[in-house]
């Protein structure tokens, strides 16, 4: 029953605009363009005055900084520097101190329903107790902690504890295997791996201690003196002794009180393995001070965060998503959130929206992977479609990961926005550490499938390949001209790979170069994302991006999902290859043939001749990070017929591949 009137139209939205709600402007952190252009006078005008005046305002520091920006040793760029804080001081004593101590911090649902909520007090004084009990185990500041967590509470104090003795967690993933996590394990040289017995998704046990074992048995593991492990469900593990310790023993007899470990705010908070979709992870470090700034103030920005909320980000705390919207952002904020362990489609795919229902969600935060299954999925059965549940606590939604194809689009605006709330398409990556290019929802005007403007103080741009800003309606490389405080500080040990990557020498070493595509409008200046750079497609000559067809073939209503990429042509330089999921059964033989020319058809008349792709190829999925992204470079090299040798290990999906070499 998804709502498919229209379709056509949504494909050319682009200029189809939405303001935002008077009743939602009126009580809004920022309230209409003339208050956001203020913000960026503000920045242009005196642009450390801003971030100075900014990190005053919103942090607690144990002692006050004097320098904002240190700029001496491009592109280390160095915020706060002299200033000294403690993150999990920001999210958990400052609200015991501000009248929140009684305060719901966290309302856990498990994958069985079953809900636990958590107060400050009590979420201070478990992180303490942790704390406490790392520190038992000689964990000191600047050494380097593991944690390969399902979603819980525990998690989040796992993440908080390592912060409040200056330990630099990284996060992997619970659903990467032992290589994977080997590897990160070694490249960050951990001291210590917080685990769980076991996780559970969808109704299923699957192991995770058994996978740490294996891990470290891969060897170059010395490092690691302890495993702590969580009781998640008793099930069966190994238990190394003398290494392995219960979490639960561990905290047992700590004190609920663990004085803070002052850090200085260039302290790497965070060391965190992008999601792989271009190519092997990096390990992207951030600092405290200025990542701590970015993701509290783009919860009040962006999220227009207001005492009372229920926020909602469905993200993992693997991903970089989780760091600054579950485990820092609304907890420094104050905020009420919800942490969910389980999977959108148990036990059936009307979760999220019973969810929402039943905790009173008022801002819900997910990626496009998840919307355009959800819509596959309440076109199949209409019960488990947004509009059946109650769902009118909601005020604002986000979308985070991809770009959002307009017709995604289009229906979470009206069936779980109920074209009442706006949605806040934001931009940004993991080494970004929070939000670039997102409308404001109490002043944007909003336009389908448009991140539409950088936030204050984010001074983003679109040049050629030399480094030339190109104009409006022209398309081009995404880059951003200044350092902003909560940037990449580094490739852990890696800072050669850190400069070519994001400050390339061709640009002149002092552009951030984000990796994307993008294009603004010609009217409104808007952004619009228009895929990574090396997913440009060049066909007879015309550039084109891949978001765009894309978004051409998810219109079309038999479609659920579609990936672009380029294969040499004789003819045409490249020509185009579509991968397409529809939201029935995967087609064959003549029934493929039709589908292939109809959607073909349709293509050229919604875009033009020249993006009409070559060949189309039918799956049931797409090959897909395991944070949901579309794996592109691996769909490139299926289309040219050759083997994988790249870097699959953050693939979800491997069985797909097979499917997809098939050409139809
Ligand atoms: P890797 O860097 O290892 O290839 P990745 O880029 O997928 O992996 P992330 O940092 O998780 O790792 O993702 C950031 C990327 O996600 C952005 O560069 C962009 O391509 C895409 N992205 C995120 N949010 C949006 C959005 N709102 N609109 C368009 N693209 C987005
Ligand atoms: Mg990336």
């Amino acid at each position: 029953m998804s709502d498919l009137q229209n379709t056509q139209d949504d494909v050319k939205a682009e200029n189809r605009i939405f303001p935002p709600p008077a009743e939602f402007a009126a009580k809004a952190a920022i309230s209409g363009m003339d208050a956001y252009h203020a913000l960026c006078k503000e920045a242009e005008q005196d642009y450390e005055g801003f971030w100075g005046r900014l990190a005053k305002e919103n942090l607690t520091w144990h002692k006050p900084f004097e320098s904002v920006l240190n700029e001496s040793n491009v592109p280390f760029y160095r915020w706060f520097e002299d200033g000294l804080l403690n993150a999990s001081y920001n999210c958990l004593d400052v609200n015991l101190q501000n009248g929140n101590a009684e305060k719901v911090a966290l309302i856990f649902e498990a994958d069985d329903g079953t809900v636990t909520k958590v107060t400050y007090r009590e979420l201070h004084a478990k992180v303490c107790q942790f704390a406490n009990g790392l520190k038992s185990l000689g964990i000191v500041k600047g050494d380097r902690v593991v944690i390969y967590m399902p979603m819980s509470v525990e998690g989040v104090v796992a993440m908080q504890a390592c912060a409040r003795i200056g330990a630099t967690h990284s996060v992997v993933f619970g659903g990467f295997s032992a290589k994977s996590l080997q590897e990160r394990i070694v490249d960050v040289g951990a001291v210590a791996v917080i685990t769980a017995d076991e996780q559970v998704r969808g109704g299923k046990h699957l192991p995770l201690k058994s996978i740490v074992d294996e891990a470290i048995a891969m060897g170059d593991c010395e490092k690691v003196r302890n495993v702590v492990i969580y009781r998640r469900t008793g099930g069966q593990i190994g238990f190394t002794a003398g290494r392995d310790l219960w979490m639960h023993e561990l905290v047992a007899n700590q004190a609920a009180d663990c004085e803070p470990e002052w850090v200085d705010a260039e302290h790497p908070l965070f060391i965190l393995y992008t999601s792989g979709s271009t190519g092997k992870p990096k390990g992207v470090q951030h600092s405290t001070g200025g990542y701590l700034l970015w993701a509290k103030l783009t919860m009040k920005w962006t999220f227009d965060i207001k005492p009372d909320d229920v926020f909602w980000c469905t993200a993992d705390i693997g991903w970089v998503t989780g760091h600054s919207y579950i485990a820092y952002g609304p907890l420094a904020m104050g905020a009420t959130e919800i942490v969910f362990e389980g999977v959108p489609t148990y036990p059936n795919a009307g979760r999220f929206w019973s969810m929402i229902e039943k905790h009173k969600a008022t801002i819900f935060y997910t990626a496009p992977t998840a919307i355009r299954s959800l819509i596959k999925a309440s076109d199949a059965d209409p019960a488990v479609h947004p509009l059946k549940y109650d769902i009118s606590s909601l005020r604002l939604l986000g979308s985070v990961g991809e770009p959002i194809n307009p017709e995604a689009w289009m229906w979470y605006h009206r069936n779980v926005g109920q074209e009442r709330c706006p949605i806040v398409d934001t931009f940004w990556q993991t080494e970004t550490g929070g939000h670039m290019m997102t409308p404001l929802p109490g002043a944007t005007p909003l336009v389908p499938g448009s991140c539409t403007l950088p936030l204050p103080g984010i001074m983003a741009a679109i040049v050629d390949e030399t480094g030339n800003d190109l104009p409006n309606g022209q398309g081009g490389i995404l880059v951003v001209k200044r350092p902003w405080p909560s940037m990449i500080r580094t490739i852990w040990g890696d800072p050669e790979r850190f400069k070519k990557s994001y400050f390339p020498e061709e640009f002149g070493g002092k552009l951030y170069l984000a990796g994307d595509g993008a294009i603004r409008n010609k009217d409104t200046a808007y952004f619009t994302i228009t895929g990574r750079i090396d997913d440009v497609l060049n066909v007879s000559g015309h550039r084109m991006g891949t978001m765009e067809i894309e978004s051409a073939l998810v219109a079309n209503p038999l479609v659920a999902e579609a990936a672009v990429v380029g294969k040499p042509d004789d003819t045409t330089g490249e020509a185009i290859c579509a991968f397409v999921v529809l939201k029935g059964a995967r087609p064959t033989g003549d029934e493929a043939k039709k589908i292939a020319t109809e959607l073909r058809n349709w293509v050229a008349k919604e875009i033009g001749p020249i993006a009409k792709p070559k060949e189309i190829r039918f799956g049931d999925n797409l090959p897909k990070t395991r944070s949901g992204k579309i794996m592109r470079r691996l769909l490139r090299v299926l289309a040219k017929g050759e083997a994988i040798t790249q870097d699959v290990s953050t693939l979800e999906n491997p069985a797909i591949l097979e499917q997809l070499k098939q050409a139809q």
